[in-house]
């Protein structure tokens, strides 16, 4: 079977289970398993597959069938043009969460500089690290820490942090339990799905990623109140508090943001047009007197 037949057989195949992105999961595992860049497939689509490349690859299309998103099947996702390992334990990264990262990036210049010129980033619920090392991988000098309550997730951040040569913390803790360290910014993607609305989710997000990290509790919003409520004793005067929001919680996150004081509060959108990204600033010294 050439890499062409495959593939056409693979879209159309997923495509009668129902996968909404059939064609372009179809490239992705085909591409995984043959190590072909669009490039290659283009000069060479009549490339006959070997008989082990046929069975992995169709291995993997009986799972993705079964609705088990295409990025645990390959065990890995690209984010911020990176590619991070991935599994069952921690969220897969969302192009939207990438909104974030650059408004990290295009703000850092107003963000207090220490002494040794090295700012501290702790990114809460870290999952993946994707956001932390992204960060880490676009920035000279960050000191990064994440932190998340999952062991499993710490697993792969770790995995990440060591396969994209980026040095970062991790540390265990159940939101604030474990953090002692003060930093310039802080930065989180925490679960905010509203609790009766994750049934009702695509079937690759209900039952294959965590709900550990999808559960924001009965109205999405228990972790950026919890968060909200101390980030304030980590955070330097003058620093960036920025969350990744739901596209339905930008004016409760504004509220939050400003009933616990801080100043300069954005609601960002995404691609979308949609309300993905919190910021908030905590009021420097001079202010807070
Ligand atoms: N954006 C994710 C989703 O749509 C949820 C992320 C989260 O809860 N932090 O499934």
């Amino acid at each position: 079977m050439t890499a062409q037949e495959w593939l056409r057989k693979a879209s159309v195949a997923l495509e009668n289970a129902k996968i909404t992105d059939a064609d372009s999961d179809a490239w992705l595992m085909l591409s995984y398993v043959t190590g072909m860049s669009r490039m290659e497939y283009t000069l060479k689509r009549d490339r006959c597959l070997s008989a082990e490349e046929v069975c992995s690859l169709s291995k993997m299309l009986e799972k993705r069938k079964q609705h088990i998103p295409v990025q645990q099947i390959t065990g890995e996702a690209w984010f911020m043009g990176y590619p991070f390992w991935v599994n069952e334990n921690v969220l897969i990264p969302r192009m939207d969460t990438e909104v974030l990262v650059e408004a990290v990036l295009t703000r850092l210049a107003s963000v207090p500089l220490p002494k040794n010129k090295k700012r501290r980033i702790l990114d809460m619920c870290t999952g993946s690290g994707c956001i932390l090392l992204s960060l880490l991988k676009e920035t000279n000098g960050l000191l990064g820490t994440g932190a998340d309550i999952s062991e499993e997730a710490l697993c792969v951040a770790r995995q990440n942090a060591d396969r994209l040569e980026c040095k970062a913390r991790f540390i265990r803790s159940d939101l604030w339990e474990n953090i002692d360290d003060t930093y310039e910014i802080i930065v989180s993607n925490p679960p905010y799905i509203v609790r009766n609305v994750i049934l009702t989710l695509d079937a690759e997000v209900r039952d294959h990623e965590p709900l550990l990290a999808l559960d924001g509790g009965e109205d999405g919003l228990d972790f950026y109140r919890k968060i909200v409520a101390d980030a304030r004793r980590f955070l330097v005067p003058g620093g960036l508090l920025a969350f990744e929001i739901g596209y339905d919680q930008g004016q409760a996150l504004t509220e939050l943001l400003n009933n616990a004081g801080y100043n300069d509060i954005e609601i960002l959108k995404d691609l979308a047009g949609l309300d993905r990204v919190a910021l908030g600033w905590k009021a420097d010294e001079q202010q807070e007197e």
